[in-house]
């Protein structure tokens, strides 16, 4: 892959500049028109000279990420972009409305080696990792194309931002720049099924981004029927992980819990969950599972949701149930991308 300005710092693209023979404020212009005036293009940067901005075109053309279908829920506000970029891979991002403003649930990676097995985006494995760049440009486009400002980012899309360390960092900082969106850390989630390198990395940080910890069991054995990545990472090293980042940062760990019919949903479990979590500032947010087709999994009832709920409130681990959003338009990860896909194949 080419290097592309959106995967540049300021500082960096000012180096770009004076390595193509410009001077170092040159970068810095269009870092501004790319991370602050979202232009998606050289004829957009007005000041800079038209001999300039064509010899860039040709030296260093900006490909901008495409939205090849764009699904809006009648349900709510949620919107599910498909984008398809340079390659031709394609990635999905989802605009969602809460009261606190717009959020951008991003993608991290095309596709997924983590072989979750309730999780559409891993169907297909890993494709390639994104770039820095290609994860800001889904908060971009959608900025543009909806004419808002998103205050909020999750990195829930299809991927495993852990696995994609540097690139899932840089796209925080970035995003993060007073000079360009300038959105705060604390408006940021990274939700990762706990590689523990990249955890340990994570605290090191010491950034306040929102750590979420896709769990879903309450022990090893449930685990490893659910999540492939319980065979390498034992439950309490994952835990005593959690820990030293609560340690070090003081802040809360949200624990992502996926309700599975049968499988994780019983009271017992959730005492089991309870007793684990005691004692780690931590909040579970429960989800029913979305189903997958492919995958012959289903979330419960909604009463045994509630039941679940009850025995965390008595056992005193804070709780909340996800609000479902976009249920409608596949909200859940990979689903209309593998959707599109299989229609692709399908027309040949
Ligand atoms: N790889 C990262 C982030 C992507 S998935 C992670 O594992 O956290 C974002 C969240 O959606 C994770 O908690 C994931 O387990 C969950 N998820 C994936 N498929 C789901 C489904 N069908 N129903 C409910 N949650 C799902």
């Amino acid at each position: 892959m080419p290097v592309s300005w959106f995967d540049l710092t300021e500082a960096q693209s000012a180096d770009k500049a004076r390595e193509l023979g410009l001077p170092a404020f040159r970068g810095r212009q269009i870092w501004h028109w790319l991370h602050k005036s979202l232009a998606s293009q050289y004829d957009e940067m007005t000041n800079l000279p038209l001999s300039l901005r064509e010899r860039l075109q040709k030296e260093m053309p900006i490909f901008s990420i495409r939205p090849v279908q764009v699904q809006r829920s009648v349900l709510d506000d949620t919107v599910k972009y498909l984008f398809e970029l340079e390659d031709g891979s394609l990635i999905e991002s989802v605009l969602m409305h809460y009261h606190h403003g717009y959020t951008v649930c991003v993608s991290s990676q095309v596709g997924c080696r983590m072989g979750c097995r309730f999780c559409a985006s891993t169907l297909g494995g890993l494709e390639r990792d994104l770039s820095a760049g290609e994860m800001l440009q889904q908060v971009y486009v959608i900025e543009r194309e909806e004419k808002i400002q998103v205050s909020h980012i999750v990195v829930m899309g299809c991927g495993e931002p852990f696995d994609n360390y540097d690139e899932v960092m840089r796209f925080l900082s970035i995003l993060h720049a007073p000079e360009g969106q300038n959105m705060s850390f604390r408006n940021m989630t990274v939700s990762t099924c706990g590689l523990l390198d990249g955890l340990k990395r994570f605290t090191e940080e010491d950034i306040p981004v929102t750590l979420a910890i896709s769990l879903h069991a309450p022990n090893d054995d449930i685990r490893k029927q659910l999540m492939p990545i319980a065979n390498r990472v034992a439950m309490d090293d994952l835990l005593e992980a959690c820990r030293a980042y609560t340690r070090k940062s003081g802040r809360r760990v949200t624990f992502e819990y996926a309700l599975v019919k049968g499988v994780n949903d019983s009271e017992e479990n959730a005492r089991e969950l309870a007793r684990r979590l005691k004692g780690l500032l931590c909040h579970v947010n429960l989800i029913p599972v979305n189903p997958v087709a492919e995958r012959g999994l289903a979330g419960p009832e909604r009463s045994q949701v509630q039941r679940f709920e009850k025995v965390l409130n008595e056992e005193q681990i804070p709780v909340t149930i996800r609000r479902e959003l976009g249920r409608d338009i596949d909200g859940a990860c990979g689903q209309l991308r593998r959707r599109h896909r299989t229609e692709m194949e399908a027309i040949g």
